[in-house]
């Protein structure tokens, strides 16, 4: 996943996402996986941290923010250091984690991490030994020769096997115990796969899914779904929590079928309500006050399973750039198995929530006019 080279895409130094063929920098790489998935963009991730090690020195960390097919990542990284040396600490979140919390998740472990010193240095002989009874670190990849052992990062420092082994010199006749967990941080509750494009053209087309063909009877799923709703049922579990749970399997199901996602609205969503969709933003363009025209524009945008209405405004600061910005008003979710939509207003961290007091409904005009119509300030703030 890192590569070093420009942005094929804006051209920023340092991109590191290959992305199908692609080389991209993480904005634009979360740019064209939100617009192949439908999940919303992440936004750029706060100004680097400075923190003071206990060897007195102070290190700059660098926050990555992407998503990846298994969720939300939040890094930190520290600046000024080859690739992959240094203090480096990740978490990786849900598709609809609230990403505020993954960056003070990832800052808090940081804080915590660098100001704690597992090796000191020997009064003898100068070497690094382990300061207490317990290390944490990291493998890194060792280039200098092929089948070495990796080389060791503790306390952000890269050790090689060797200087490692001798960091445990004091301790012979004492037992130890290895244990090895991913890079990641994992808080995901439940894990969602998303397909993620391969190719620059699959950006913009129908996206397939894995080779269902031969290995699933998809059909068969969708029967199982069934039943599984009504054990569920059976079972006592509350209606949202069936509606959710059936939601994320039949989403998985319309996957295993090359259904989902599926950039192309007309591949996936019925063409009729993809035509209501886009006259409803035409429709709010039209009826802006001469006043709010320049300063404000409807989108919006048909990607996976998903259709998203956007408020636009220019730039408020030239320094900006001439991009307009983006806020997601309502998100309608299309459920294939029951050719229903359903409502999700979007939170002030532009994390989107299922809406209940608007029904789920076969016609998404109906959504559109409750939204149209709501009083509660939740979509028109
Ligand atoms: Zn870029």
């Amino acid at each position: 996943m890192t590569t070093t080279g420009s942005c094929d895409d804006c051209g920023a130094p340092d991109a590191r996402v290959a992305l199908g063929d692609a080389t991209l920098c993480d904005r634009c790489a979360d740019r064209r996986v939100a617009e192949f998935t439908g999940w919303p963009e992440l936004g750029a991730p706060p100004p680097p941290i400075h923190l003071l090690g206990p060897d007195g020195v102070e290190h700059e960390l660098r926050y990555r923010l992407w998503r990846a097919p298994t969720g939300i990542c939040a890094e930190l990284e520290e600046a000024g250091v080859a690739p992959g040396e240094g203090f480096h600490y990740a978490v990786l979140g849900d598709h609809d984690a609230d990403v505020a919390e993954l960056l003070a998740l990832v800052r808090s472990t940081a804080e915590h991490e660098v100001g704690r010193q597992y090796l000191e240095r020997s009064d003898l002989d100068g070497t690094w030994q382990v300061a207490d009874t317990d290390v944490a670190g990291r493998f890194v990849w060792n280039d200098e020769g092929h089948g070495d052992p990796h080389r060791v990062v503790v306390d952000g420092r890269t050790l090689s096997w060797e200087q490692f082994g001798r960091a445990f010199a004091p301790f012979e006749g004492c037992q130890f115990r290895v244990e090895i967990g991913d890079r990641f941080d994992d808080r995901r509750p439940d894990a969602e796969i998303l397909a993620f494009p391969t190719r620059r053209e699959d950006v913009g087309q129908p996206a397939l899914g894995p080779d269902a063909s031969a290995a699933v009877d998809v059909e068969q799923l969708r029967r199982a779904l069934a039943e599984f709703e009504r054990s569920l049922r059976d079972a006592g579990a509350s209606a949202s929590s069936v509606r959710t749970t059936i939601d994320r399997a039949a989403a998985f199901v319309d996957y295993l079928a090359g259904e989902t996602p599926a950039p192309r609205a007309s591949a996936s969503l019925p063409d009729a309500d993809v035509d209501r969709a886009r006259r409803w933003a035409q429709q709010r363009n039209d009826r802006l006050p001469e006043r709010a025209i320049g300063q404000i524009r409807y989108e919006v945008d048909i990607a996976g399973q998903a259709v998203t209405m956007y408020e636009c405004r220019p730039p408020w600061r030239p320094e900006y750039g001439p991009e307009w910005t983006r806020f997601p008003i309502v998100r309608f979710r299309y459920t294939k198995t029951r050719r229903e939509w359903t409502t999700y207003w979007r939170d002030r961290n532009s994390k989107f929530h299922r809406y209940d007091p608007i029904p789920p409904s076969l016609d998404l005009q109906d959504l559109i006019d409750a939204v149209e119509t709501d009083r509660s300030g939740i979509f028109w703030g």
